[in-house]
């Protein structure tokens, strides 16, 4: 059960969406610098607060991508052999890419605790990516997680209000 305050931020954020890819859209035309300096600073600020274990929406609702040293790396994890893993755990998608093949998550306890926390893909420990240079440039990728996570919402809504409200 999601916390009903991120549930809150995900509803918001489903009836900004038009105003949030707007904003997002404008991003790679200010000045980079800027920007990156005020998103880790919201990033920072929001994740002080956010408590992964009283959400897991990512893990729930969106398969990461896997590469093979994430295969590799789990698999001896869980004392399988890379294409035992594959076969129980991964699917290649229309893209070609590789990821987990169901939501929730495999991996994912009862209270939300990661089973494979220490061995978990790449992807996961990356997301939602907002402390990453890319960032200005992926509309589309960071719309999509403002739907997911609500951190990700929070973050680029602190980040609007400081880039287009503030001198
Ligand atoms: S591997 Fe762990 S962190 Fe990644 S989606 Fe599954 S439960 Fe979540
Ligand atoms: S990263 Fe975002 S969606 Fe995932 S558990 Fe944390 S707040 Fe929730």
């Amino acid at each position: 059960m999601m916390d009903p305050t991120y549930q809150k931020y995900l509803d918001e954020s489903r009836h900004k969406k038009t105003r949030t890819s707007e904003f997002l859209g404008q991003l790679k035309d200010m000045d980079k610098k800027r920007v990156l300096q005020e998103l880790y600073q919201a990033h920072n600020e929001v994740f002080k607060e956010v408590d992964c274990l009283a959400c897991a929406n990512c893990c729930k609702t969106s398969p990461p991508l896997v590469v093979k040293s994430d295969i590799n790396r789990i698999a001896r994890f869980l004392g399988l052999t890379p294409r035992e893993f594959t076969r129980r755990y991964v699917m290649e998608d229309v893209n070609g890419e590789w990821s987990f093949n169901a939501v929730p998550c495999w991996f994912l306890a009862d209270d939300n605790h990661c089973r494979i926390y220490e061995v978990r893909p790449e992807a996961c420990r990356r997301y939602p990516h907002t402390d990453e240079e890319d960032f200005v440039r992926r509309r589309s990728l960071n719309l999509a997680n403002t739907l997911i996570c609500p951190a990700a919402y929070r973050i680029t809504l602190l980040l609007q209000n400081r880039l287009t409200l503030l001198p």
